[in-house]
């Protein structure tokens, strides 16, 4: 009929951002001169801000006062602007009713703080793939075991499953998406290992909670924990999100106002959690970006999210293929989908040279190097580095392409 030979075609997955971002438009110089739009393909590291977070921390800035310290109207309102993200960054990755959600700078003073609150002497189980950040606090903390990771992921399991036999964990700590390959375990099978052993789970959400729905009650994991500045609200925000006992009976993470509940030169007793751990005055701006952020992802139609990236990574992987020399770094072989992270190395090219090359003579940004995550790219056989490049809901497949076009012509004329 008419009507179906003059239907729009559909809109291409990937075409457009899936959310708009601040700054889309940015151009900035190349060396060879003249300029260009910069393509942002390390959303991974820190990704841009959504327009609505923007929006959300514009409208909050005019109200911004003491929180929790003040009976001002505005101290009221500031407090209610805090506890109400609070709650939403709770209800973001679905928390249980009875978890706490203590707000943090970012994932690795989530980390720190669980760190300081796993009862003491208890070990802790990590494997050698993590990000420093989910590496470094147990290492410091002890005692702790750092499984090798295995070249599947069922290898994998299989190990953690013999190391929660073989000894007495209080901890397993897991990587809900890698932040070198982004590629995850099945996070329901480590719980269910953890939970036979006796063991809790924390899942560091730093490169999941961004891109794929995640809830703590539905993968039975115990604390997650994730960073503003990678869900697209870059204002010093994070969250550590779980079980209240631990957090509850732990020392306060900061001494200091707000954080106790009767103060004598003698001594001090504590408040209960959240507030226990928030010390000193919140990032009560911070804290309404994140849940602003929550709020648009939570608001996209199921699937949108990782239709979007997944638009995004078969291209570059696929551009990728093409270009002689190029190889992706996968930990596993058997594992599922990835999140929009790839890593790779250019044969005979230094990460570093390429990166620079591809930020002056192209306008475009990625990561190199090793990603703090020296045992896991050592355990990838490049412990020189790799380069990366990330993708979030404000990237296109314009941008893909321009990065998969720069490599091509760095192989076939050289920088
Ligand atoms: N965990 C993972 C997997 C990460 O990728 C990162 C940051 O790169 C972190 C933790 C630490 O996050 P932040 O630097 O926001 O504390």
């Amino acid at each position: 009929s008419h009507a179906v030979l003059c239907a729009p075609d559909a809109p291409v997955t990937g075409a457009a951002p899936l959310l708009p971002v601040v700054g889309a438009q940015t151009r900035v110089p190349l060396v060879p001169g003249g300029s260009a739009r910069y393509v942002d393909l390390d959303a991974a590291a820190s990704a841009r801000a959504l327009q609505s977070v923007a929006d959300r921390v514009a409208e909050a800035l005019p109200l911004y006062a003491s929180v929790h310290r003040g009976a001002g109207y505005l101290s009221q309102v500031s407090t209610a602007l805090y506890e109400s993200a609070r709650a939403t960054v709770a209800g973001f990755v679905g928390a249980r009713a009875d978890d706490v959600c203590v707000l943090t700078r970012n994932s690795t003073d989530s980390l720190n703080l669980l760190a300081g609150a796993v009862p003491d002497g208890a070990a802790v189980l990590v494997l050698d793939c993590e990000h420093h950040a989910d590496l470094l606090p147990w290492q410091r903390r002890g005692p702790v075991t750092v499984l090798p990771t295995g070249d599947t992921v069922v290898a994998t399991l299989r190990a953690i499953g013999a190391e929660l036999a073989a000894a007495p964990y209080a901890l397993v700590a897991v990587t809900g998406a890698s932040n070198v390959t982004g590629e995850s375990l099945p996070l329901q099978e480590v719980v269910q290992l953890a939970h036979a052993a006796g063991a809790r789970v924390v899942v560091d959400g730093a490169q999941l909670v961004p891109h794929r729905r995640f809830s703590l009650a539905g993968s039975g994991a115990d604390y997650v924990v994730l960073s503003g500045h990678k869900t697209y609200a870059p204002f010093g925000s994070g969250a550590l999100v779980g079980r209240r006992d631990w957090l509850d009976a732990a020392p306060a993470y900061l001494a200091g106002g707000g954080a106790v509940a009767e103060v004598t030169v003698e001594e001090t007793s504590w408040a209960a959690a959240p507030h226990r751990h928030e010390g000193g005055s919140p990032n009560v701006l911070g804290a309404v970006a994140l849940a602003a952020a929550c709020d648009a992802l939570a608001a996209l139609p199921a699937g949108a999210l990782e239709e979007h990236e997944r638009a995004l990574r078969t291209r570059l992987t696929e551009g990728l293929a093409t270009l002689p020399g190029v190889r992706v770094l996968r930990i596993w072989a058997d594992s599922d989908e990835p999140t929009g992270v790839v890593s790779f190395t250019v044969a005979g090219a230094d990460p570093g040279l390429v990166a620079a090359y591809l930020s002056a003579e192209h306008g475009i940004g990625v990561r190199d190097g090793r990603f703090c995550a020296h045992p896991l790219v050592t355990r990838l056989g490049v412990p020189a580095g790799a380069l990366r490049a990330s993708v979030g809901v404000g990237s296109t497949l314009a941008d893909v392409d321009r990065l998969v076009t720069a490599l091509d012509t760095w192989l076939s004329e050289g920088p």
